[in-house]
């Protein structure tokens, strides 16, 4: 084989033991927030028909235009890797009829596949948890949703991110703004990059998502889609703030925000970090009243969000976050006849559910046991030789702190060992 052929696929990336700990308690208390507000997990698949993206996200977009991962299976169909939740929830709960009868809240979590130009907080394969509510069309899930996220953040631990909200209307109020968001724009054109000159003819609104400084400015200045909101947008957009002061969340409003994909509606909202450089945002979301009809099911409102972990386990580690769990809490040193390790180390694993025990394999001298035992992180070594097998015991030594040594009977060893699972 190459040596290529060896290395990751570019913007794929591992996450080694050093890394997983501060996924794991994050996924921990991502996965708690949700339950306390009532969600529960779907499991969907990372492909979908490539009919189904282009119809939800929207043609004229960065992700359908270029990021998607499309191929044709060995039967000849389109299929994506698919570049985010949303379009597959949807999809699945029309399929399955859950959006019938109910008012379904979903959460899932799974990676996302999108061909962007890899850089910190932006890779090809990145991992979202993502959920939905269907069939509630009225602002208080909107708050709901955005104080829920709040919580997730506070509980994370998460330092400094701030709010930012918007509201793009209705399909129809849009229309109606697109003319005069069109005119100032062809008053402006030499400053647009070319993807945003295309645009201007086929989806002009896209260009306030552009990344490119010149023509953020030139975005800065275009008249505001939040000024031409229809009556009744503008009054769900109004009850929204208001719940959000009462609630006491803080955010900003930015009327340039509009969101990468087609099918959002009203409510816009992300959770913005200035810590990642330009990948600032780690958590976003919105409404998409429309989009369930849109995919052939029957109206029914939504309202959803998606975040982004890589970015957020960024944020965690530069604060430092070490993350518990991980390195083994104890590593049985065997002394004596190998076999007899097994059997001790299973009988710890009865005694202590909680116990991470990682349990010495093939003979080697006990020094050299003892030296692994440090490089595996492990707070205890527990010595099993001859002497204490004979007595039913087992030798604890410190490996963390003056290296105190002590011969217990195992049912106190396992005690002492249950007061440290427990800190
Ligand atoms: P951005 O504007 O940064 O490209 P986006 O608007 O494309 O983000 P969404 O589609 O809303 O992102 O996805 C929700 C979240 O998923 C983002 O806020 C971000 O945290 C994360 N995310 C999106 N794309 C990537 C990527 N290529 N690599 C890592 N995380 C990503
Ligand atoms: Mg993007």
């Amino acid at each position: 084989m190459s040596k290529k052929g060896m290395q990751s696929v570019r913007g794929f990336c591992d996450v080694l033991p050093e890394e997983t700990p501060v996924w794991q308690q994050a996924e921990a208390v991502v996965r708690r927030v949700l339950e306390a507000y009532g969600y529960q997990e779907v499991r969907l698949p990372v492909i979908e028909r490539t009919e189904l993206f282009q119809r939800s996200i929207g043609e004229v977009t960065d992700i359908v235009e270029k990021e998607m991962y499309t191929f044709e299976d060995r039967s000849g169909d389109s299929i994506t890797l698919r570049p985010e939740g949303t379009a597959g929830c949807v999809r699945a709960g029309i399929e399955s009829g859950l959006l019938h009868h109910a008012e379904p809240r979903l959460w899932y979590a799974g990676p996302m596949f999108r061909h962007e130009r890899p850089q910190k907080g932006r890779l090809r394969q990145f991992h979202q948890v993502g959920a939905e509510v269907f069939g509630v069309a009225a602002p208080e899930l909107d708050a709901e949703m955005i104080v829920m996220t709040a919580r997730m953040l506070r509980e994370l631990g998460l330092e400094d991110v701030q709010l930012q909200l918007n509201s793009l209307g209705t399909p129809e109020s849009r229309a109606a703004y697109r003319e005069a968001l069109v005119a100032y724009l062809r008053r402006h054109e030499d400053r647009l990059d070319d993807d945003s000159r295309r645009r201007l003819a086929t989806n002009p609104l896209r260009i306030f998502d552009s990344k490119d400084p010149e023509v953020q400015a030139v975005m800065a200045d275009a008249p505001r889609l939040l000024d031409n909101l229809d009556a009744a947008s503008a009054e769900h957009f109004a009850k929204v703030r208001e719940l959000l002061e009462r609630a006491g969340v803080p955010y900003e409003i930015n009327p340039s925000l509009v969101r990468g994909l087609d099918y959002y509606t009203r409510t816009v909202f992300e959770w913005v970090s200035d810590r990642l450089g330009a990948q600032g945002t780690v958590c976003a979301g919105g409404r998409f009243d429309a989009l369930v009809e849109q995919l052939g099911g029957r109206p029914t409102p939504a309202i959803g969000f998606a975040l982004g972990m890589e970015r957020l386990v960024a944020l965690l580690r530069e604060q430092g976050e070490p993350g518990r769990g991980g390195a083994p809490h104890a590593y049985l040193v065997v002394a004596t006849d190998p076999g007899a390790g097994l059997e001790t180390a299973e009988a710890l694993r009865d005694a202590l559910p909680g116990l991470r025990l990682q349990a010495h394999a093939g003979g080697a001298s006990f020094k050299a046991q003892l030296k692994r035992a440090d490089r595996s992180g492990a707070r205890v070594a527990l010595i099993l030789g001859d002497e204490e097998r004979a007595d039913g015991a087992l030798t604890m030594k410190d490996l963390r702190g003056d290296g105190e040594q002590q011969r217990l009977p195992f049912s106190e060893a396992v005690s002492h060992l249950q007061a440290w699972i427990g800190d």
